[in-house]
């Protein structure tokens, strides 16, 4: 008996999804994800708001649909833009768009300042996703098997399929995934936004919306979904305790049994050293540990560049660098607390961080301190060609995030031959094998320490700047760290396990 080979149909919906729009890792794996499905029989599609940065990808001719929206007592207008997805023709993108709500400077924030209006922005999104389904079902009787919904922009609409709006034949069958990349962003807002959701007042209690007064989306998500997912096993433990489960944690416990931790991977594409867009000098390594020092030649063309570009002296020194948020649960006080002594070391630092609103203060002095020193440099831009660069021409990578629910850029700078310093902390804990003396040197690929303190960050700078001088089993764990497998592709087939089961 043959039977022809029918594609599981999913729809990942995001708030941003790289190479349309991204401010950090949710718009990498958001972006990457569906790519990486299509090549293992996932017919997936993506759904994303139209911001104004995203406007090179469509015309007038991408027009698919277009729904009056009703938003507490408005009805609003919003357009459904269809297009192919430019890096994979197999694969669909929707954009919602509605220019009052998206055509803006920035996706969350701007100057600094968080738009007033996010919550009434996302409930219009989850709306149209909403509709857009039911329209995809009367126009063409298609119907998606899976949604895949990701942090709280998009958690409501975990409510509208399973509850608001369940008798709609498009609806029914469909499973929510629903994945929490940061647990911090819950989308809580007074109960004064109630009315833009227009639904019943029955979903404003503790098993549905309600949370300590306010409304919050996040909660939708977690109680609604069919399946909970976290992007690193450690952190989706971690969530169900008091420490990091920012009050959501009995919550998530009582979910343990439908939520499960997926490490993120990487865009090969994207993130490579090989055929990186944005570095001059390409390398790769090999199983002969030989190939470690050519890489290391390469590594240094593009260091000595970033030396004469950020005006460092010592060109023998090692450089390490760091590119994140600009926020707190990046373990910026540790590096704060420790500039005296970074500015000890026989290395250089460049850090570039993307400014997070609220630390304007902390910024400056950030940048006073780093500027009384000779090696310390730091950029304040979010700046996607320096991020390539400074991964590819380092020698070692800070990150000693308190929280981690996965993170990239200590995976990007292993992939590159750059050691990462973490702590040991959900995904980085995951992701990272600590050399704990010359036994460990056939399988570390950095450093964890494991007290979050000034003196475990300044012990383990120590012990790697030592051991930078040990070549031997310094290209031992940089050979370690470029061989390990990141694939996205392991990512996506774990999704699909996941997939299957609720198909079932
Ligand atoms: P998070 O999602 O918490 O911001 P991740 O490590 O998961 O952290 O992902 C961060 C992503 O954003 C990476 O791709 C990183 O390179 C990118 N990124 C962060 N800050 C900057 C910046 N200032 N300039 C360019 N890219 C940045």
């Amino acid at each position: 008996k043959f039977r022809a080979i029918v594609f599981m149909k999913l729809l990942m919906v995001s708030s941003e999804a790289f190479p349309f729009s991204k401010t950090g890792g949710l718009g990498d794996i958001a972006g990457s994800l569906p790519i990486a499905f299509d090549s293992i029989k996932i017919n997936s599609s993506l759904a994303i708001p139209l911001y104004k940065e995203n406007y090179k990808f469509v015309n007038k001719k991408n027009l698919f649909a277009k729904f009056k929206i009703k938003h507490n007592k408005d009805d609003i207008e919003v357009e459904i833009i269809k297009i192919k997805h430019p890096e994979n023709s197999n694969i669909t993108v929707y954009f919602v768009k509605q220019d009052n709500f998206f055509k803006r400077n920035g996706l969350y924030s701007e100057n600094g300042k968080d738009y007033k209006d996010n919550a009434s922005r996302f409930i219009l999104f989850s709306k149209a996703i909403v509709q857009l389904l039911i329209h995809l079902y009367k126009k063409e009787k298609f119907k998606f098997d899976i949604i895949h919904l990701n942090d709280w922009q998009t958690a409501l609409i975990s409510l509208y399929v399973k509850e608001v709006y369940n008798n709609e034949e498009a609806l029914k069958n469909l499973k929510v995934v629903f994945t929490i990349h940061n647990l911090a962003y819950q989308g809580n807002f007074s109960v004064d936004i109630y009315n833009l959701l227009n639904i019943s007042w029955k979903f404003f209690v503790y098993n549905r919306l309600e949370f300590y007064g306010d409304v919050s989306f996040i909660k939708a998500g977690i109680i609604l979904s069919d399946i909970i997912t976290t992007v690193s096993p450690s952190y989706s433990k971690e969530i169900q305790s008091e420490g990091y489960g920012f009050r959501l944690n009995n919550l998530l416990s009582e979910k343990s049994e439908k939520l499960f931790g997926i490490l993120n991977g990487v865009n090969d594409k994207s993130w490579n050293p090989k055929t990186d867009k944005y570095i001059k000098y390409h390398y790769e390594i090999n199983s002969n540990i030989k190939s470690v020092e050519e890489c290391i030649k390469k590594k240094k063309l593009i260091r000595n560049s970033l030396y004469r570009e950020f005006n460092l002296k010592n060109n023998s020194f090692p450089l390490i660098t760091m590119i994140s948020r600009f926020d707190p649960q990046k373990g910026l006080d540790l590096i704060y607390s420790s500039f005296f002594e970074l500015s000890t070391y026989d290395g250089n630092f460049i850090f570039l961080f993307s400014k997070d609103n609220y630390f304007k203060t902390f910024e400056e002095d950030f940048i006073k301190r780093a500027n009384r020193t000779k090696n310390i440099k730091v950029v304040f831009e979010f700046d996607e060609a320096l991020a390539h660069r400074l991964t590819a021409g380092s020698d070692m990578y800070l990150m000693p995030s308190k929280f981690e629910p996965c993170g990239l850029n200590q995976i990007y700078s292993m992939k590159y031959g750059s050691l990462p310093i973490v702590h040991s902390v959900g995904g980085l804990k995951d992701t990272v094998i600590n050399y704990s003396g010359n036994k460990s040197a056939n399988k570390a690929t950095g450093f964890v320490f494991n007290n979050y303190s000034v003196k475990d960050f300044v012990d383990i700078m120590d012990l790697a700047f030592n051991l930078y001088n040990n070549k031997n089993i310094w290209n031992k764990l940089i050979y370690n760290a470029m061989n390990k497998d990141y694939s996205l592709l392991k990512t996506a087939l774990e999704y699909k396990k996941l997939y299957k089961r609720l198909l079932k």
